[in-house]
């Protein structure tokens, strides 16, 4: 049960409501559930997690 789920707030001002998507859906258009507003799902993840970035110390 690792379903990736794509989680975004709706750009809605008056609605920001969280909304999640499957990982299948990026690219492409989902309609908030509140408000209906069109939510275009990024297709790549926007957190991203880069080790490479910190200096270390070891
Ligand atoms: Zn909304």
């Amino acid at each position: 049960m690792a379903t990736e789920v794509v989680r975004m707030v709706c750009p809605n001002l008056k609605c920001r409501a969280l909304l999640t998507a499957p990982v299948a859906a990026r690219g492409k258009v989902v309609r908030c559930r509140k408000c209906g507003t069109k939510v275009h799902i990024p297709e790549t993840a926007p957190v991203k997690t880069d080790a490479a970035n910190d200096a270390k110390t070891v």
